[in-house]
Protein backbone atom coordinates (compact mmCIF):
# COMPACT_ATOMS: atom_id res chain seq x y z
CA UNK A 1 0.00 0.00 0.00
CA UNK A 2 2.25 3.23 -1.33
CA UNK A 3 0.06 5.44 -2.90
CA UNK A 4 -2.88 6.98 -1.08
CA UNK A 5 -5.08 9.66 -2.30
CA UNK A 6 -6.24 11.85 0.38
CA UNK A 7 -8.73 14.24 0.05
CA UNK A 8 -10.37 16.74 2.33
CA UNK A 9 -7.05 18.72 4.05
CA UNK A 10 -8.53 20.69 6.45
CA UNK A 11 -7.94 21.33 10.36
CA UNK A 12 -7.60 17.58 10.74
CA UNK A 13 -6.71 16.22 7.16
CA UNK A 14 -3.99 18.39 6.58
CA UNK A 15 -1.68 16.93 9.23
CA UNK A 16 -2.82 14.00 8.83
CA UNK A 17 -1.86 13.86 4.86
CA UNK A 18 1.35 14.78 6.40
CA UNK A 19 1.95 12.46 8.66
CA UNK A 20 1.27 9.47 5.85
CA UNK A 21 3.92 11.53 3.80
CA UNK A 22 6.46 11.45 7.03
CA UNK A 23 5.95 7.92 6.87
CA UNK A 24 7.37 7.48 3.23
CA UNK A 25 3.91 7.43 1.86
CA UNK A 26 3.45 8.59 -1.77
CA UNK A 27 0.22 11.05 -1.19
CA UNK A 28 -1.60 12.30 -3.71
CA UNK A 29 -3.97 15.36 -2.02
CA UNK A 30 -7.09 17.36 -3.69
CA UNK A 31 -8.82 20.20 -1.42
CA UNK A 32 -11.39 22.52 -3.21
CA UNK A 33 -9.46 24.57 -1.07
CA UNK A 34 -6.23 25.42 -3.52
CA UNK A 35 -4.17 27.01 -0.51
CA UNK A 36 -4.78 23.28 1.50
CA UNK A 37 -3.50 21.70 -1.38
CA UNK A 38 -0.37 24.12 -1.72
CA UNK A 39 0.67 23.11 1.41
CA UNK A 40 1.08 19.48 1.23
CA UNK A 41 2.67 19.93 -2.01
CA UNK A 42 5.35 22.00 0.02
CA UNK A 43 5.45 18.49 2.56
CA UNK A 44 5.81 16.16 -0.19
CA UNK A 45 2.81 15.97 -1.55
CA UNK A 46 1.66 15.09 -5.43
CA UNK A 47 -1.09 17.67 -6.22
CA UNK A 48 -4.14 16.29 -8.29
CA UNK A 49 -6.83 18.63 -10.11
CA UNK A 50 -9.72 16.89 -8.88
CA UNK A 51 -10.56 14.04 -6.76
CA UNK A 52 -11.02 11.48 -9.74
CA UNK A 53 -7.48 12.58 -10.85
CA UNK A 54 -5.89 11.63 -6.71
CA UNK A 55 -7.95 8.68 -6.67
CA UNK A 56 -6.39 7.10 -10.34
CA UNK A 57 -3.44 4.86 -9.62
CA UNK A 58 -3.94 4.88 -5.67
CA UNK A 59 -3.97 1.80 -3.65
CA UNK A 60 -5.92 3.35 -0.65
CA UNK A 61 -8.42 6.27 -0.73
CA UNK A 62 -8.79 8.72 2.90
CA UNK A 63 -11.38 11.24 3.08
CA UNK A 64 -11.49 14.06 5.48
CA UNK A 65 -14.91 16.16 4.83
CA UNK A 66 -17.22 17.94 6.86
CA UNK A 67 -20.59 16.24 6.67
CA UNK A 68 -22.43 13.20 4.97
CA UNK A 69 -23.46 14.97 2.38
CA UNK A 70 -19.75 15.36 0.86
CA UNK A 71 -18.99 12.30 2.04
CA UNK A 72 -21.89 10.72 -0.65
CA UNK A 73 -21.40 13.15 -3.59
CA UNK A 74 -17.80 12.05 -3.50
CA UNK A 75 -18.00 8.25 -3.36
CA UNK A 76 -21.18 7.62 -4.86
CA UNK A 77 -22.78 8.15 -8.74
CA UNK A 78 -21.45 8.29 -12.38
CA UNK A 79 -18.37 9.98 -11.54
CA UNK A 80 -17.86 9.11 -7.70
CA UNK A 81 -15.04 7.04 -6.49
CA UNK A 82 -16.81 4.19 -6.03
CA UNK A 83 -17.48 4.23 -9.99
CA UNK A 84 -13.76 5.20 -10.93
CA UNK A 85 -11.59 3.79 -8.68
CA UNK A 86 -9.37 0.64 -9.77
CA UNK A 87 -10.96 -2.95 -8.14
CA UNK A 88 -9.06 -3.45 -4.74
CA UNK A 89 -8.68 0.11 -3.96
CA UNK A 90 -9.34 0.19 -0.16
CA UNK A 91 -11.56 3.22 0.46
CA UNK A 92 -11.62 5.05 4.06
CA UNK A 93 -13.53 7.83 5.17
CA UNK A 94 -12.70 9.43 8.28
CA UNK A 95 -15.21 12.26 8.65
CA UNK A 96 -17.86 12.25 11.40
CA UNK A 97 -20.83 11.50 9.87
CA UNK A 98 -23.97 10.10 10.18
CA UNK A 99 -23.69 5.92 10.47
CA UNK A 100 -26.70 5.98 7.57
CA UNK A 101 -24.82 7.34 4.95
CA UNK A 102 -21.52 5.57 6.18
CA UNK A 103 -23.67 2.67 5.90
CA UNK A 104 -25.16 3.74 2.29
CA UNK A 105 -21.72 4.47 1.23
CA UNK A 106 -20.43 0.83 2.31
CA UNK A 107 -22.99 -0.72 0.54
CA UNK A 108 -22.49 0.59 -2.47
CA UNK A 109 -18.52 0.10 -2.14
CA UNK A 110 -19.41 -3.90 -1.26
CA UNK A 111 -21.58 -4.39 -4.29
CA UNK A 112 -18.50 -2.51 -6.50
CA UNK A 113 -16.08 -5.21 -4.35
CA UNK A 114 -14.18 -2.75 -2.25
CA UNK A 115 -14.13 -2.86 1.18
CA UNK A 116 -15.37 0.76 3.08
CA UNK A 117 -14.23 1.56 6.60
CA UNK A 118 -15.81 4.01 8.74
CA UNK A 119 -12.66 5.46 10.76
CA UNK A 120 -13.85 8.58 12.24
CA UNK A 121 -11.49 9.99 14.50
CA UNK A 122 -10.66 11.37 18.12
CA UNK A 123 -7.97 13.38 19.63
CA UNK A 124 -8.23 16.85 17.87
CA UNK A 125 -5.91 19.13 15.64
CA UNK A 126 -3.46 18.05 18.22
CA UNK A 127 -3.47 14.58 18.03
CA UNK A 128 -3.72 14.84 14.05
CA UNK A 129 -0.27 16.62 13.98
CA UNK A 130 1.45 14.85 16.97
CA UNK A 131 0.04 11.02 15.01
CA UNK A 132 -1.66 10.09 18.16
CA UNK A 133 -5.32 9.73 17.38
CA UNK A 134 -7.91 7.57 17.89
CA UNK A 135 -9.51 6.03 14.79
CA UNK A 136 -12.84 3.98 15.65
CA UNK A 137 -13.55 1.49 12.70
CA UNK A 138 -16.81 0.15 11.55
CA UNK A 139 -15.60 -2.34 8.73
CA UNK A 140 -15.39 -6.03 7.75
CA UNK A 141 -12.79 -7.88 9.86
CA UNK A 142 -10.75 -7.76 6.29
CA UNK A 143 -10.95 -4.18 5.47
CA UNK A 144 -10.31 -3.44 9.21
CA UNK A 145 -7.40 -5.10 9.23
CA UNK A 146 -6.30 -3.56 5.81
CA UNK A 147 -7.22 -0.62 7.14
CA UNK A 148 -4.92 -0.27 10.13
CA UNK A 149 -1.78 -0.44 8.37
CA UNK A 150 -2.40 2.96 6.86
CA UNK A 151 -3.91 4.11 9.94
CA UNK A 152 -1.19 2.92 12.03
CA UNK A 153 1.02 6.16 10.67
CA UNK A 154 -1.52 8.69 12.06
CA UNK A 155 -2.96 7.02 15.01
CA UNK A 156 -2.28 5.37 18.33
CA UNK A 157 -5.03 3.88 18.90
CA UNK A 158 -6.96 2.01 16.44
CA UNK A 159 -10.26 0.28 17.75
CA UNK A 160 -12.92 -2.13 16.31
CA UNK A 161 -16.53 -0.74 16.67
CA UNK A 162 -18.35 -3.05 14.93
CA UNK A 163 -19.66 -3.65 11.43
CA UNK A 164 -20.09 -0.65 9.17
CA UNK A 165 -21.39 2.61 10.54
CA UNK A 166 -20.06 1.09 14.20
CA UNK A 167 -17.55 3.96 14.14
CA UNK A 168 -20.09 6.83 13.64
CA UNK A 169 -22.11 5.56 16.16
CA UNK A 170 -18.88 4.99 18.65
CA UNK A 171 -17.55 8.16 17.45
CA UNK A 172 -21.31 10.55 17.98
CA UNK A 173 -21.43 8.88 21.52
CA UNK A 174 -17.51 10.13 22.43
CA UNK A 175 -18.38 13.75 21.23
CA UNK A 176 -21.56 14.05 23.15
CA UNK A 177 -19.88 13.12 26.31
CA UNK A 178 -17.48 15.56 25.20
CA UNK A 179 -20.06 18.64 24.92
CA UNK A 180 -21.29 18.12 28.50
CA UNK A 181 -17.97 17.59 29.82
CA UNK A 182 -17.08 21.06 27.98
CA UNK A 183 -20.37 22.86 29.12
CA UNK A 184 -19.61 21.80 32.77
CA UNK A 185 -16.14 22.48 33.02
CA UNK A 186 -16.89 26.03 31.20
CA UNK A 187 -19.82 26.51 34.22
CA UNK A 188 -17.71 25.53 36.80
CA UNK A 189 -14.56 27.57 36.06
CA UNK A 190 -16.91 30.77 35.78
CA UNK A 191 -18.59 30.01 38.94
CA UNK A 192 -14.81 30.10 40.55
CA UNK A 193 -13.51 32.97 38.86
CA UNK A 194 -17.20 34.88 40.25
CA UNK A 195 -16.20 33.73 43.18
CA UNK A 196 -12.53 35.55 42.85
CA UNK A 197 -10.33 31.85 41.68
CA UNK A 198 -7.58 32.05 40.34
CA UNK A 199 -9.45 29.82 36.59
CA UNK A 200 -5.85 28.35 36.29
CA UNK A 201 -5.54 27.02 40.43
CA UNK A 202 -9.39 25.58 40.31
CA UNK A 203 -7.93 23.93 36.94
CA UNK A 204 -5.00 22.08 38.98
CA UNK A 205 -7.55 21.30 41.98
CA UNK A 206 -10.38 20.07 39.80
CA UNK A 207 -8.07 18.30 37.32
CA UNK A 208 -7.16 16.17 40.12
CA UNK A 209 -9.70 15.55 41.84
CA UNK A 210 -13.23 14.04 41.11
CA UNK A 211 -14.20 16.74 38.54
CA UNK A 212 -10.88 15.93 36.57
CA UNK A 213 -11.64 15.25 32.83
CA UNK A 214 -9.95 15.36 29.39
CA UNK A 215 -10.38 19.52 29.05
CA UNK A 216 -9.39 20.09 32.04
CA UNK A 217 -6.02 17.86 31.45
CA UNK A 218 -5.73 18.82 27.48
CA UNK A 219 -8.11 21.65 26.35
CA UNK A 220 -9.09 24.09 29.39
CA UNK A 221 -11.58 26.57 27.83
CA UNK A 222 -10.49 29.80 29.75
CA UNK A 223 -7.97 31.64 28.11
CA UNK A 224 -4.35 31.58 29.18
CA UNK A 225 -4.48 28.84 31.69
CA UNK A 226 -3.09 26.40 29.05
CA UNK A 227 -0.60 28.29 26.30
CA UNK A 228 -1.09 26.08 22.98
CA UNK A 229 -4.66 25.84 23.53
CA UNK A 230 -7.59 27.68 21.31
CA UNK A 231 -8.86 29.09 24.05
CA UNK A 232 -5.20 30.98 24.58
CA UNK A 233 -5.45 32.06 21.05
CA UNK A 234 -8.78 33.65 20.43
CA UNK A 235 -10.39 30.50 20.03
CA UNK A 236 -8.81 30.04 16.96
CA UNK A 237 -7.96 26.36 14.97
CA UNK A 238 -9.33 23.40 17.11
CA UNK A 239 -12.82 22.12 16.44
CA UNK A 240 -15.36 24.20 15.13
CA UNK A 241 -18.76 25.07 17.14
CA UNK A 242 -20.21 24.38 13.56
CA UNK A 243 -19.09 20.83 13.59
CA UNK A 244 -19.34 20.03 17.25
CA UNK A 245 -23.44 21.37 16.78
CA UNK A 246 -23.41 19.13 13.65
CA UNK A 247 -22.56 16.09 15.30
CA UNK A 248 -24.64 16.76 18.66
CA UNK A 249 -27.62 16.36 15.66
CA UNK A 250 -26.01 13.50 14.45
CA UNK A 251 -26.50 11.67 18.00
CA UNK A 252 -29.52 13.53 18.85
CA UNK A 253 -30.97 11.59 15.82
CA UNK A 254 -29.12 8.66 16.56
CA UNK A 255 -30.99 8.69 20.07
CA UNK A 256 -34.36 9.37 18.04
CA UNK A 257 -34.00 6.32 16.00
CA UNK A 258 -33.61 4.09 19.23
CA UNK A 259 -36.03 6.09 21.62
CA UNK A 260 -32.59 6.19 24.03
CA UNK A 261 -33.00 9.16 26.77
CA UNK A 262 -30.46 11.78 26.43
CA UNK A 263 -31.23 15.02 28.05
CA UNK A 264 -27.83 16.33 28.81
CA UNK A 265 -26.86 15.57 25.53
CA UNK A 266 -30.20 17.39 24.14
CA UNK A 267 -29.54 20.41 26.69
CA UNK A 268 -25.62 20.56 25.36
CA UNK A 269 -27.16 20.41 21.53
CA UNK A 270 -29.84 23.64 22.32
CA UNK A 271 -26.12 25.18 23.95
CA UNK A 272 -24.21 24.87 21.05
CA UNK A 273 -26.85 25.52 18.09
CA UNK A 274 -27.92 28.64 20.17
CA UNK A 275 -23.78 29.40 20.76
CA UNK A 276 -23.54 29.05 16.76
CA UNK A 277 -26.75 31.31 15.45
CA UNK A 278 -24.95 33.71 17.49
CA UNK A 279 -22.42 33.70 15.24
CA UNK A 280 -19.43 31.81 17.05
CA UNK A 281 -19.92 29.03 14.01
CA UNK A 282 -16.49 29.13 13.14
CA UNK A 283 -14.71 29.74 16.68
CA UNK A 284 -13.39 26.71 18.71
CA UNK A 285 -16.00 24.29 20.55
CA UNK A 286 -14.51 25.39 23.86
CA UNK A 287 -15.65 29.12 22.99
CA UNK A 288 -18.95 28.03 25.06
CA UNK A 289 -17.08 28.98 27.78
CA UNK A 290 -18.57 33.06 27.00
CA UNK A 291 -21.47 31.79 27.55
CA UNK A 292 -21.12 32.17 31.08
CA UNK A 293 -19.18 35.56 31.32
CA UNK A 294 -21.19 38.35 33.47
P1 LIG B 1 -12.38 21.49 7.92
O1 LIG B 1 -13.60 22.25 7.55
O2 LIG B 1 -11.20 22.21 8.48
O3 LIG B 1 -11.86 20.63 6.63
C1 LIG B 1 -12.70 20.04 5.68
C2 LIG B 1 -12.00 20.14 4.34
O4 LIG B 1 -12.75 19.43 3.35
C3 LIG B 1 -11.87 21.59 3.82
O5 LIG B 1 -10.51 21.87 3.53
C4 LIG B 1 -12.75 21.60 2.57
O6 LIG B 1 -12.28 22.48 1.57
C5 LIG B 1 -12.67 20.16 2.13
N1 LIG B 1 -13.76 19.73 1.26
C6 LIG B 1 -15.08 19.87 1.42
N2 LIG B 1 -15.75 19.30 0.38
C7 LIG B 1 -14.81 18.80 -0.46
C8 LIG B 1 -14.86 18.11 -1.70
N3 LIG B 1 -16.01 17.82 -2.30
N4 LIG B 1 -13.69 17.76 -2.27
C9 LIG B 1 -12.51 18.04 -1.69
N5 LIG B 1 -12.39 18.71 -0.51
C10 LIG B 1 -13.53 19.07 0.09
O7 LIG B 1 -12.87 20.34 8.93
P2 LIG B 1 -11.96 19.49 9.93
O8 LIG B 1 -11.89 20.18 11.26
O9 LIG B 1 -10.72 19.05 9.24
O10 LIG B 1 -12.94 18.23 10.16
C11 LIG B 1 -13.11 17.22 9.17
C12 LIG B 1 -13.95 16.10 9.77
O11 LIG B 1 -13.30 15.59 10.94
C13 LIG B 1 -15.36 16.56 10.22
O12 LIG B 1 -16.28 15.55 9.93
C14 LIG B 1 -15.20 16.75 11.72
O13 LIG B 1 -16.44 16.57 12.41
C15 LIG B 1 -14.18 15.68 12.06
N6 LIG B 1 -13.35 15.92 13.24
C16 LIG B 1 -12.76 17.13 13.46
C17 LIG B 1 -11.97 17.32 14.60
C18 LIG B 1 -11.30 18.65 14.90
O14 LIG B 1 -10.77 18.80 16.02
N7 LIG B 1 -11.27 19.60 13.95
C19 LIG B 1 -11.77 16.26 15.50
C20 LIG B 1 -12.33 15.02 15.22
C21 LIG B 1 -13.13 14.87 14.09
Amino acid sequence: MSTIAFIGLGNMGGPMAANLIKAGKTVKVFDLNPKAVQQLVEQGAMAAKTSCGAVAGADVVLTMLPAGKHVRSLYLGDKGIIATAAKGTLLIDCSTIDAASAMEVAQQASVQGFEFVDAPVSGGTAGAAAGTLTFICGATDVGFNQAKLVLQDMGANIFHAGGHGAGQVAKICNNMLLSVLMIGTSEALQLGRDHGLDAGVLSQIMKVSSGGNWTLEKYNPCPDVMPATPASNGYQGGFMVDLMAKDLGLAMMAAGETGSSTPLGALATAMYRQHARQGNGGLDFSSIFNQFQK
